[in-house]
């Protein structure tokens, strides 16, 4: 008998048909004789819904009250989808995840798990119940409740895997594994059969939605067996997050291609070019807890140098004061900004044993008259900011360029 986690995302979850489609599949599970825990998603579009519904009533919404509000969607779906257990003659149990004491940090709306009490989900388990929590939620040491950042359902399963050392945990949402690309901008992409961890954490903190980058960590420490599938498609082993690199002569060189077009750039013009600079400037940034993704310092003319970074745009207008209080000090000419970038990165742990793949990206880039504004790049990652309008077009001849479509 195995102990599964299985985890619904929002489009899976996202109508009554929907939930019930997921009842049933879970059933068959556990018919088939597996331990079933079940981790949901609030229902899609919800937890947009409930943020907007936040800013409409304020302008900066208190995280911990924003908590307060945005975990609820979550707490419908575990409720409904007990009852459409219950309704086809299924034993379950839901729970939030203060219920079932998911313990957080109190960093609210992106806490960190530290704990799970395992026991009264074992106690439930055993007695025959399908045992349903809430993702994306769980209460600190005060019993605030928390949420894990967007996205966190993924987590929450993870976590309830490793903490239950689960045989697997299966994230069921609405492609049938993960990708070269998100298929929805390429439609030549193809399906992965294994990933390896760490090309998959590479992915999911460039861009690709498809799992949470905590999740992904999650299961890499704790050696969780993580497997991304359709939940509209009962055939499929969909993608497997391997921990062995297992490398073949067939093993391309690039294995994924990852975006993001949450990237804003900053440039400080004309300061002085002298040591500490882009201490004095990045410094005031961290102290204020913007994120500083990409880095570009100029070379420098008659003494002065120009400084560009990148923030996420919802950090632009805070780095902009920022600067601009750090202006005079700095003896800077001037601040520009940009809030249409975009970032491509191309992911493949092949890309230590070839020389020669950055040189290539440049050139299809430049074949096609994109103008690449930043580089920044890891062993196994290469990643260009460029114009937002250029993002899926790159994406798309990048794609063919490392031949990563279709067979
Ligand atoms: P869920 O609601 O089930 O958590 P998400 O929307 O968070 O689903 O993630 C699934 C989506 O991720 C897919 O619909 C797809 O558009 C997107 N995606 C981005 N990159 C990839 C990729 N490399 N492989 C598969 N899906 C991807
Ligand atoms: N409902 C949350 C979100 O939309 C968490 C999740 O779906 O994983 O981000
Ligand atoms: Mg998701």
């Amino acid at each position: 008998m195995a102990l599964i986690v299985q985890k619904y995302g929002g489009t899976s979850v996202g109508n009554a048909e929907r939930i019930k489609n997921v009842a049933r599949r879970v059933a068959q599970s556990q018919k088939n004789g597996d331990k079933v825990i079940v981790v949901v998603s609030a229902m899609s579009g919800e937890t947009n819904r409930l943020i907007a519904l936040a800013k409409e009533v304020a302008t900066h919404p208190e995280p911990r009250e924003l908590d307060v509000v945005v975990s609820t969607g979550e707490q419908v779906t575990i409720g409904l989808l007990c009852m459409a257990l219950h309704d086809i003659g299924v034993k379950a149990k839901s729970y939030t995840g203060g219920q079932v004491r998911i313990l957080t940090d109190s960093a609210h709306t992106k806490a960190r798990i530290l704990n799970i009490d395992e026991a009264p989900i074992r106690r439930d388990l055993d007695e025959g119940n399908v045992v349903v929590v809430a993702g994306f939620q769980g209460t600190d040491e005060h019993g605030n409740i928390t949420t894990l950042g967007r996205g966190g359902s993924d987590t929450t399963a993870v976590a309830i895997a490793a903490a239950l050392k689960a045989d697997e945990c299966q994230i069921y949402t609405d492609v049938d594994g993960v990708y070269t690309t998100d298929p929805r901008i390429v439609p030549e992409a193809r399906k992965l059969d294994t990933i390896t961890f760490e090309e998959m954490l590479e992915l999911a903190s460039l861009g690709s939605k498809v799992l949470q980058i905590r999740s992904v960590e999650f299961a890499g420490k704790y050696k969780v067996k993580l497997r991304v599938l359709s939940s509209f498609q009962d055939e499929g082993e969909g993608t497997l997050i391997t921990v062995e690199e297992n490398h073949t002569m067939e093993q391309p060189v690039i294995s994924g291609i990852a975006f993001n077009r949450d990237e804003a750039k900053l440039t400080v013009l004309g300061v002085p070019d002298r040591p500490g600079v882009a201490y004095q400037i990045l410094e005031p940034i961290a102290d204020a807890n913007i994120d500083v993704d990409m880095i570009i310092q100029n070379i420098g003319h008659d003494g002065a140098t120009d400084f560009s970074f990148t923030v996420s745009r919802g950090d632009l207008d805070k780095a902009v004061k920022v600067l601009e209080a750090n202006k005079a000090a700095l003896g800077a000419k001037a601040i520009e900004t940009d809030n249409t970038m975009a970032k491509v990165s191309i992911v493949g742990v092949g890309m230590r044993s070839h020389p020669g793949v950055a040189s290539k990206m440049f050139r299809t880039l430049a074949e096609e008259g994109i103008n690449i504004q930043m580089i920044t790049t890891s062993e196994i990652k290469i990643s260009v900011a460029i114009a937002e309008k250029y993002l899926e077009l790159a994406v798309r001849v990048l794609h063919k360029a490392f031949g990563l479509e279709q067979g």
